[in-house]
């Protein structure tokens, strides 16, 4: 082992864990310690100024100057009594992460002196300086400036020495520039069409929330090996390395017994999550080594999404103190499994109901069904979309490469769920309907008990499945912001239950019973969207063949998925439903575009220094070692025995030449191909480019490296190896 090498390792195999100090009280009584939740609005705020901030909150009511100073002055105090000296606008531009600029609470008063001060105006709306953030052309003339302004629907909340406001981010001409804004738009317009098609059942709902219940998969790595790793550092995957003789086979880390160090980390990041109100509640060992889930009990879908942006930037900073570095990126590691991020979706109302749980009653079960089939047409009429929902540079290594899940979308539903549709859709309704029974009619729906569609009946390999009293969104990235698949998926759901709503009331208006024209339409698009269930294996290659068949989405190239945004039913969609304009996805998808192209041209980047500084150099010393040994040879025996001894090494010297030449020639035609793609001025084609001709190369230059690893004298490698990054003590 090179010595460097052998240092870390070393150090990385002898490091131990870290005593964490759990707080004395229990999670109950610091759960949400740090969050402006309720309790402390109602502690820190005159009852007035209170109750027209929860109307706010509640109902989107706007807050005038004079409550917002009020209120502004109320979280100031509460902040700076846990020991805030700063705020921070907190918002997620469309790099993926989150981004804050701090301020502290300070004002001149005046007199020569200084005070803590914090106004409305500065809770309310900021304007950062905020021009390198990616905008797609929105914000490239100097007076499309862009402003920051708070969301109250999420509370603000302190992190160390600052006050996080969780703000959207649009330009002043009114376009969003980050995933909030769209997020709260698509929201409002799922409550509304989802509270339209409730009333048909309950005429008191009057909110319909959806609900987002986030697994978090993350690998971890020891700190020491990660820096030794320049790939891992700066692209966040490793871009070269060997399988590890062992690694996931024996399927003894799922579910295994967590290592210390990692129980350690664990348990801090628990508790500082909950001290910041998030709840989670479910942590264990995934499949691939060194790779672990934690998952929250599930939320409104706008808290939980800020508590997922939180958790990462919390998983980023506790790993470090604990001598590791997460890795959130959807595929670290060759041969073993990526990350994904299972999106639980679902829609519940004001009154407790949950829209996609069985219920008791028949007429229960109807809504139920209702509601699950409106959300299949959906997920069928924009299956295109929601791919391009979750695509991006990094999980394109999990979509469609024979892991969870396959780059076309549909949707597993489970036997008897499946057995309930066919029953509808072959029924005719009077068959359905006969009168007497509970509000004067009984459907002979066959009868739903509560817990009917258990866990037992489950399929890993599908990317949208029905899980009991939900949806799971599984194609979702580990790294992604989970705005993304909840914009499409809330908003294809709400301009759906739109339709569907308009048919109905057309059968009514027609002079047909209530019930009788729900299970009419209802039936119609249990026909119309048969092609999106399937219950099979969605990674074969028959499923392939079939969906094509079937006419489902099937395109496999991340840039050209992108294009689904700006298909003409997508516009329609986001455009009748006010989520976003067509100038708006126009322009996300140039950021979309330009950031596929610069992730590969990272990489590739990465790779060329690496390959020269590196892996080259070392197979070259190590080659030049065995044609010494040869020559040696060469003078101590004769002729003939000389050959004989030295055959083996210059089979060696022969192999490590081929492949060092074949490495070094294609990143040199990597480089060529590079400086052709970036004279593409269109993001769209520069894409396209880099995705055809450059990344196909990372993998072919990829396979030669790893086999000089095989080779080349370990004492030598200097690059940590898969057995070592990914085997944690
Ligand atoms: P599994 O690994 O079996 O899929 P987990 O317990 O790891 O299940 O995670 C399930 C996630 O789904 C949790 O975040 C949970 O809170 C969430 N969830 C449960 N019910 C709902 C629901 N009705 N709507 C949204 N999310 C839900
Ligand atoms: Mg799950």
């Amino acid at each position: 082992m090179s010595k460097l090498r052998f240092n870390v390792v070393e150090k990385a195999f002898q490091t131990k864990p870290v005593n964490v100090t759990v707080p004395k009280e229990r999670p109950s009584e610091y759960f949400a310690k740090y969050v402006f939740n309720r309790e402390k609005m109602f502690k820190y705020l005159p009852t007035d100024v209170y109750n027209r901030l929860a109307d706010a909150m509640d109902n989107g009511a706007t807050l005038d100057r004079e409550i917002a100073d009020k209120v502004a002055d109320g979280m100031r105090r509460w902040a700076m009594e846990l020991g805030a000296t700063h705020y921070t606008h907190w918002f997620q531009p469309l790099t993926e992460g989150t981004a804050e600029k701090h301020d502290a609470f300070v004002e001149h008063d005046g007199k020569g002196g200084m005070l803590e001060e914090f106004s409305g105006k500065l809770l309310v709306q900021q304007e950062p300086d905020a021009s390198s953030f990616p905008n797609g052309g929105i914000r490239n003339t100097f007076e499309a400036r862009g402003y920051s302004a708070w969301d109250p629907s999420s509370p603000v909340f302190v992190v160390d020495d600052t006050l996080c406001i969780p703000t959207v981010f649009i330009a002043y001409t009114g376009e969003s520039l980050d995933y909030k804004a769209p997020l709260l738009k698509a929201l409002r317009a799922v409550d509304k069409a989802a509270v339209d098609v409730c009333r048909y059942f309950d005429a008191n709902v009057k909110k319909v929330f959806a609900y987002l219940g986030w697994e978090q998969e993350y690998f971890l790595v020891d700190e020491g090996l990660y820096a030794a790793r320049p790939d891992l550092l700066l692209t966040g995957r490793t871009l070269m390395g060997h399988e590890a003789s062992k690694n996931q086979q024996l399927e003894d880390h799922y579910f295994g017994a967590i290592p210390s160090r990692v129980a350690a980390f664990m348990k801090d990041l628990e508790i500082q999550a909950l001290e910041l109100g998030i709840p989670v509640k479910t942590r264990h060992n995934e499949v691939a080594p060194n790779q672990f889930e934690l998952a929250p009990i599930y939320e409104e879908c706008n808290l939980a999404v800020d508590h997922n942006m939180l958790i990462m930037s919390l998983m980023r900073k506790i790993a470090r103190n604990h001598g590791f570095r997460v890795l959130l990126h959807e595929k670290p590691f060759k041969g073993v499994n990526g990350s994904g991020k299972h999106n639980n979706w679902s829609l519940g109302t004001d009154n407790g109901v949950l829209l996609m749980a069985p219920g008791k009653t028949t007429e229960e079960n109807l809504r139920f069904i209702t509601f699950v089939v409106n959300t299949l047409m959906a997920v069928y009429r924009h299956n295109g979309l929601l791919k391009a929902s979750i695509m991006s540079a990094t999980n394109a290594h999990r979509l469609g490469a024979n892991e969870a899940p396959p780059a076309i979308i549909s949707s597993f539903l489970g036997t008897q769920l499946s057995k309930v549709l066919d029953h509808i859709e072959e029924s005719s309704t009077d068959e359905l309907i006969s009168l007497g029974g509970k509000h004067g009619m009984k459907l002979d729906i066959p009868q739903i008990p509560e817990l009917l569609i258990d866990n037992t009946d489950r399929n890993r390999t599908s990317p949208f499945a029905f899980t009991g009293n939900r949806f799971e969104f599984r194609a979702v990235g580990s790294e992604a912001n989970c705005a993304s698949a909840m914009i499409a998926l809330n908003t294809a759901v709400a301009e759906q239950l739109v339709i569907f709503k308009q048919k109905v009331d057309a059968l009514i208006e027609q002079g047909e019973p209530k019930i009788s024209a729900i299970i009419q339409v209802v039936r119609h698009f249990i026909k119309e969207c048969k092609p999106i269930r399937f219950d099979g294996n969605g990674y074969s290659e028959e499923w392939k063949k079939e969906a094509a068949r079937r006419g489902l989405d099937c395109e496999t190239s991340c840039p050209l998925i992108f294009d689904r945004y700006l298909a003409p039913e997508s516009i329609r969609m986001f455009e009748v439903t006010g989520v976003m304009t067509q100038k708006e996805l126009e322009a996300r998808n140039e950021v979309k575009w330009e950031m596929y192209t610069k992730k590969i041209q990272i990489e590739a980047r990465v790779l060329g220094d690496l390959v020269m500084n590196h892996v080259v150099p070392v197979a070259t010393e190590y080659q030049t070692k065995l044609i010494d040994n040869v020559y040696k040879l060469k003078g101590l025996f004769p002729p003939e025995e000389a050959n004989k001894l030295s055959a083996e090494n210059i089979t060696i010297i022969k192999e490590i030449a081929e492949h060092t030449s074949y490495i070094k020639e294609h990143v040199d035609a990597m480089v060529e191909a590079r400086k052709v793609a970036n004279k593409i001025t269109d993001e769209r084609k520069k894409a396209i480019a880099y995705h055809d001709n450059i990344a196909p190369m990372l993998e072919q230059i990829r396979y030669h490296i790893d086999k000089l690893e095989l080779i080349v004298d370990d004492q030598m490698w200097t690059l940590p190896k898969y057995r070592e990054l990914l085997f944690i003590r």
